[in-house]
């Protein structure tokens, strides 16, 4: 008898019919004698809708009570699962993140895993039950209801099988696996049959939201083994695992996009000791992320520095920026820009081929997509380009390296 947890995302619960079809294929699972938790993400649409009612009510609600709200859409979806279950003949159980034994800091809407308790879970498995638990969702030490961060039930998917010890932990969406690059944007992406954990972390982090990023992070650090793959087929997914050694000879595993994205620059800075140190401190004191960093080569002791972040946070670096550049003496000044977007290729075998940013770059020259920012890492090249050509650009940089379906 194996130990399974599957985690169904928002369109695989997206209506009455979805939700019988998981009560379905979790009840098949467990005839086949596992043992089975489910863990459900909110009916799709759902948690935007309850944000937007948010913002009909408050101009700033508290974070405190954006998680109570949030938590809410997940509760919906365990109760009906549960109910499709025990309709079907089966039987079933639904727990709340805390319920289920799932403890957080108290950062809300982005809180951290702290400890998880599963006695509640074996026990209910050990009577029978398929036990459903409400992705997305922890308590804190103190009882207030915390969330992990959109996408966050791929987590609480990942973190129960960890702490539970499952023998396979497999995420339901509504693609068949983790594809070499958005299906919805390059039609002739292939699907992955492996992939390390280091590339999926750095696709889904920059953009290939088929995984919530930190997920990935916590896969990676306690080595839980996943498998992403289609809640509406039983074709093969894509297996996420350690690396192993024939996985280097791929140079380019993926491409990732990632739109809504904003450049800042300062012109005109000191080019000195701590002005980096003041420009970048309020920016973090600010709560924003940053993304690429450049500064330029200084002439005449002056310089200019511009990095990236996404678009929706430039309102606030803007207004931490306007409040120190005076004190950073000449006459700095803020130029901003909206409407780009990155592109990235990610693969571990970049470590040990050369000719990946040619490639790239020839490729994006045929498309008559302009470069506005580079950035390199180990295992990663990425460019910003306008927006209006992220598209074409991803098309044709996936071509040029070979990953479109032949026909
Ligand atoms: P769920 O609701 O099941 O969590 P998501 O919408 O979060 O599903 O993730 C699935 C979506 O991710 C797909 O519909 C697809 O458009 C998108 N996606 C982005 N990049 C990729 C990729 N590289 N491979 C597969 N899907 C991707
Ligand atoms: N419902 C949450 C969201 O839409 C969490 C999830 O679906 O994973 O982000
Ligand atoms: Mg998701």
């Amino acid at each position: 008898m194996a130990l399974i947890v599957q985690k169904y995302g928002g369109t695989s619960v997206g209506n009455p019919e979805r939700i019988r079809n998981v009560a379905r294929r979790a009840l098949e699972t467990q005839s086949a004698g596992n043992q089975v938790v489910v863990v459900v993400s909110a009916m799709s649409g759902v948690t935007d809708n309850l944000i937007r009612l948010s913002k009909e009510v408050s101009k700033e609600p508290t974070e405190r009570e954006m998680d109570v709200l949030l938590a809410t859409g997940e509760q919906t979806t365990i109760a009906l699962t549960a109910m499709a279950v025990n309709d079907l003949g089966g039987k079933a159980v639904s727990l709340t993140g805390a319920q289920a034994g799932i403890s957080t800091d108290g950062v809300h809407t982005k809180a951290r895993i702290s400890t998880i308790t599963p006695a509640a879970v074996h026990r209910m498995l050990d009577e029978g039950n398929i036990v459903i638990i409400a992705g997305f969702q922890g308590q804190t030490a103190d009882g207030s209801i915390t969330t992990l961060g959109r996408g966050g039930s791929d987590l609480t998917a990942i973190a129960m099988a960890g702490a539970i010890k499952a023998d396979l932990c497999q995420i339901f969406t509504d693609v068949d696996g983790v594809y070499t690059c958005d299906p919805r944007v390059v039609p002739v992406a292939t699907k992955i049959p492996e992939i390390s954990y280091d590339e999926m972390l750095e696709m889904a982090s920059s953009g290939s939201k088929v995984m919530q990023s930190r997920s990935v992070e916590f896969a990676k650090k306690f080595e839980v083994r996943f498998e992403v793959r289609n809640s509406m087929n039983n074709n093969p997914g894509t297996l996420v695992k350690e690396e192993t050694p024939g996985m280097e000879s791929v140079v380019v595993r993926g491409v990732s996009l990632e739109r809504n994205q904003a450049k800042v620059t300062i012109d005109d800075v000191p080019d000195r000791p701590g002005v980096s140190a003041a420009i970048f401190g309020a920016i973090a004191k600010a709560n924003v992320i940053i993304d690429m960093i450049v500064q330029n080569v200084s002439f005449d002791g002056i310089t200019d520095v511009s990095f990236t972040l996404n678009a929706a946070d430039l309102p606030k670096a803007e207004s931490a920026l306007n409040s120190i550049l005076p004190g950073l003496g000449g006459k700095a000044q803020l130029r901003t820009q909206s409407g780009i977007a990155k592109l990235s290729v990610v693969g571990i075998g970049m470590r040990s081929h050369s000719g990946v940013a040619a490639t790239m770059f020839k490729a994006l020259a045929d498309a008559n997509a302009n470069i506005i920012m580079i950035s390199t890492s180990e295992i990663k090249t990425a460019v910003i380009v306008d927006e209006k050509d992220i598209e074409r650009a991803a098309k044709a940089v996936h071509t040029a390296f070979g990953l479109d379906a032949v026909a």
